[in-house]
């Protein structure tokens, strides 16, 4: 059997779906192939992102937020809460509701978009023709005018710490736990590591985190990544760098980890371990040899800015393509793509694709780090402004942190913004709109915030870069 489309979409995560959504929007018509099954075991839409990443992963960090205040900073502001106690598994169905609730979602975007779902596994031939093969066996081409290629990306895994899908568990693992394990290793410090580290340090796990690097989120403006890790090693997080992992064995009840560092050999033992050591592209069985889509040297599919890959009319989206592994990033490429497809002329702005890691306090960035300017021999001026001096933070006994933005010497226009605080995820998406309109600092400088709000931080930091911050004193003075 085969059908005609205009655009086949393979991939339902962030990426793929929205690019679906989008052309199906266009008037285009759309068929989206995703091979995922969800917990439950029935086809899933939303990919990573929506079923085992970035909104599950949420949900028991905002649920273990609430136990932490509860438990440790109620009292500080005369809430006293006697008999607190976790329901593991209470907490686990309501992330796993919130997943349910969302992926539901995307069906019916689709069924009201009328993007033709297809749940199996899809394969790019020649000539833009997509070889489906269902859930249920049964087996279609589908020709096309357009393919979106959108499969994302898996967990890396390490030959000396293999998965048993019990007590040594990657990023999905990790979010199913079905106890507060008492001690949990986690190999890498980057996002995931910090992340799902904090959701089980913050129900009781004592954790330890090995990572390789010396250096400390390096990715990070330097003084916000030292401050973090300093907030986040008082929280309970033993983060050791410079650390080479050599081996991990499940002995008996317990995982034990053999590891390397400057001092010498050592042995860790904890009851789950769980390896966070980056994602790679995922293209198994996506391509046939003469479907004209070329690899980069890194596994990557090798597209050009507009995700154009080697062969006509075949695009690629998200985290099966360089650049950061974000949903974001992806879902704006997707996107990009579909109006493309539809006759319009959409970019994406890399340069303004904001991260965000969720710890308390969250640590967010847009632009560029000092570290980076330096080393570009860009001059910059810079302005910071702490939380413990913002009235909105005191107000809610929240005050760790700072706000710092970078302006360009000369012209003053904003090159980075880093934000370690309460809420800095909804704080940041500020200086991205700023750097989207290429604002100076004294531009955010001459805008009226409302008062009290955490927003003040950005706008006094902005002024500080010129020496005009009111609530602090200024390093800079005019
Ligand atoms: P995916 O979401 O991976 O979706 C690709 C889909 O394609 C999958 O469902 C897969 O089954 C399907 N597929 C692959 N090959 C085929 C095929 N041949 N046929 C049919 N279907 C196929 N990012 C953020 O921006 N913010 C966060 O807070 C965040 N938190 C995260 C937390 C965790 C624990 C993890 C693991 C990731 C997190 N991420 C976060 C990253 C985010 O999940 C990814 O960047 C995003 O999902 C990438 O979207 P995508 O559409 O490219 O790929
Ligand atoms: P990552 O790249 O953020 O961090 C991996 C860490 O592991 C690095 O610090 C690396 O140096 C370290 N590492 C690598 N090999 C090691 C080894 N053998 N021993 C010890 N340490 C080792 O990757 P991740 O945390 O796995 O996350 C994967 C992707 O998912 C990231 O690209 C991230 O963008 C995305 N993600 C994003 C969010 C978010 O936006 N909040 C959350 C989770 C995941």
């Amino acid at each position: 059997m085969s059908e005609n489309y205009d655009v086949v979409v393979i991939g339902a995560g962030p990426a793929g779906y929205e690019a679906a959504i989008r052309c199906a929007q266009l008037g285009l018509k759309t068929a989206c192939i995703e091979k995922d099954k969800g917990k439950d075991g029935n086809p899933t839409l939303g990919g990573t992102c929506l079923n085992w990443g970035c909104i599950p992963s949420k949900a028991l960090l905002d649920a273990s937020h609430k136990y932490v205040e509860a438990e440790a900073h109620f009292s500080e502001i005369g809430i006293e809460v006697d008999n607190l106690s976790v329901d593991v598994s209470k907490m686990i169905a309501r992330k796993d509701a919130v997943v349910k609730g969302l992926t539901g979602g995307i069906a019916g975007l689709f069924k009201g978009n009328g993007v033709t779902a297809l749940y199996g596994t899809g394969k790019l031939l020649a000539n833009r023709q997509v070889a489906f093969v269902g859930h249920d066996g049964e087996e279609q081409t589908l020709q096309a005018e357009h393919v979106i290629l959108a499969p994302g990306s898996v967990p890396v895994a390490i030959p000396p710490a293999p998965l048993d899908g019990d007590r040594i568990v990657d990023s999905t693992g990790a979010l199913d736990f079905e106890s507060v394990p008492a001690r949990l290793g986690v190999i890498g410090a980057g996002v995931i590591g910090l992340e799902l580290g904090s959701v089980w340090n913050r129900l009781g796990s004592e954790v330890v985190v090995l990572e390789a690097l010396e250096e400390f989120l390096p990715m990070a403006d330097e003084r916000i990544a030292k401050d973090a890790q300093k907030m986040l090693t008082k929280q309970g997080l033993d983060i050791r760098l410079g650390t080479r992992v050599t081996g991990a064995e499940v002995i008996g009840n317990e995982v034990v980890v053999q590891y390397q560092d400057a001092q010498g050999d050592h042995a860790l033992s904890v009851d789950k371990l769980i390896v966070a050591v980056g994602r790679r592209p995922f293209t198994e069985g996506l391509l046939t040899p003469d479907c004209g889509v070329n690899l980069d040297e890194r596994g990557f599919l090798y597209v050009n800015d507009l995700c154009q890959t080697d062969a006509p009319n075949v695009y690629a989206v998200g985290d099966v393509v360089r650049g950061p592994m974000l949903a974001h990033k992806g879902m704006e490429e997707g996107v990009m793509v579909a109006e493309r497809i539809g006759g319009f002329k959409p970019l994406v702005n890399y340069d303004t694709v904001p991260s965000v890691i969720y710890t308390h306090p969250e640590i967010a960035w847009v632009g560029k780090t000092e570290q980076q300017l330096k080393a570009d021999g860009v001059t910059y001026n810079v302005g910071s402004f702490p939380f413990a001096a913002s009235g909105r933070a005191m107000a809610a006994n929240d005050t760790q942190g700072t706000v710092k933005v970078i302006a360009d010497a000369e012209s003053d226009r904003i090159l980075g913004v880093h934000v370690l605080g309460a809420q800095a995820s909804e704080l940041i998406a500020q200086a991205v709109i700023a750097m989207e309109f290429d604002a100076s600092a004294e531009d955010i400088g001459l805008i009226m915030f409302a008062h009290p709000t955490l927003s003040e931080a950005i706008h006094e930091a902005a002024l500080s870069v010129s020496g005009h911050a009111i609530h602090t004193i200024n390093r800079k003075k005019k």
